[in-house]
């Protein structure tokens, strides 16, 4: 059987899926995906292994011959139209639990480089201004008996409360459902005003679509530090940028942006942003552990297994 890989995985995957028979193909190129080429791999392939940056929307399903098993290299499948794929008889999959650590230390970076300057103050001492120590040089905001507030207490939330908790913060949370953990559960609204720090785990859904524009940001304390780790089109990026030359944010921490991989062109010219290039997961262990449970799915649903990790339509 022919499995896709629409773009270069680590080889632990590629090697299970070839060790077990499979003929791999993988596309081997950084550039986002056609439309075209996506098709190819529905009509083509018994299994795919698609990357979060794939559009598999209607259009392409509708084209859907041999394929059976979508196996997002991610664990959040916002580029998947589910239902569509799973009316073709298609299993979606993905990669949970083996990246949760990897992008709440992500988002932890994120917050201590930008509340405490870490990239500008970098640039600071290579460009030779660094003149000796300073009482206000790059005077920052610290985590110590600050609250937190974190949105979207899943996986990766519960795991970013529980580093933050280990900097003496104080941490609150808004989730769909309430859930049984030591933080403290509150509504949006609350959320927004008491948080010194907003950090969001959540997925991409319609209902999460732009949920923060200028009327969420106007909410915010003054000198709020805002991050996000979880998909950009949650934060409508214009207001963003507002939000952060007013002062009302004070410092952003991004890995992921609305127009990905475009990036706001004023996002990229302020000093108090630290942005990264949607590396939430990457590091070694994550990603050789998301090939090998992606390519162990498009194993299980090809032998006529349950899935590992299965997405279902909510
Ligand atoms: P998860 O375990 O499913 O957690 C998501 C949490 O968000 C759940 O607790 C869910 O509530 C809650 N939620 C859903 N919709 C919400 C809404 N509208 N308002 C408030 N809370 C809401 O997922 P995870 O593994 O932690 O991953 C979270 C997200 O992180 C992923 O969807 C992905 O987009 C993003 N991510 C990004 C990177 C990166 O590279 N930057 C890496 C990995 C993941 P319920 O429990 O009640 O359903």
């Amino acid at each position: 059987m022919k499995v896709f890989i629409t773009k270069r995985i680590p080889d632990a995957g590629i090697q299970f899926l070839r060790e077990k028979g499979y003929e791999v193909t993988v596309r081997d190129s950084l550039q986002l995906i056609s439309g075209e080429e996506l098709v190819h791999g529905v009509r083509g392939f018994d299994g795919m292994i698609s990357m979060l940056s794939d559009p598999i929307d209607v259009d392409v399903l509708k084209e859907a011959e041999k394929c059976r098993v979508i196996a997002n290299y991610a664990v959040g499948t916002n580029n998947i139209d589910i239902k569509a794929a799973n009316a073709h008889g298609i299993t979606v999959t993905n990669t949970p639990d083996v990246l949760t650590e990897a992008t709440a230390e992500l988002a932890m970076a994120l917050l201590l480089a930008a509340s405490r300057h870490v990239v500008t103050a970098d640039h600071f001492v290579r460009e030779g201004k660094f003149q000796g120590w300073g009482p206000l040089l790059f005077l920052g905001k610290g985590l110590d008996g600050k609250t937190v507030g974190i949105v979207g207490m899943g996986r990766i939330g519960k795991a970013f409360a529980r580093m933050v908790s280990g900097f003496n913060a104080n941490v609150i949370y808004h989730s769909r459902t309430k859930k049984d953990v030591a933080y403290t559960f509150v509504d949006f609204d609350t959320l927004l005003k008491e948080s010194d720090f907003i950090s969001l785990h959540l997925p991409l859904a319609p209902e999460s679509h732009h949920l923060y524009t200028e009327n969420e940001f106007g909410k915010m304390k003054n000198g709020v530090v805002f991050l996000n780790t979880s998909r950009g089109p949650i934060v409508r990026e214009k207001d963003l940028v507002n939000a952060l030359k007013s002062g009302k944010i004070a410092f952003a921490g991004l890995d992921v942006y609305e127009f990905e991989p475009e990036i706001t062109k004023e996002l990229k010219a302020m000093a108090n942003t630290v942005l990264l290039p949607h590396i939430g997961s990457a590091t070694e262990k994550a990603r050789n552990d998301m090939a090998i449970l992606a390519a162990g799915n498009v194993d299980a649903v090809l032998r006529g297994e349950a899935p590992l990790t299965a997405v279902q339509v909510k």
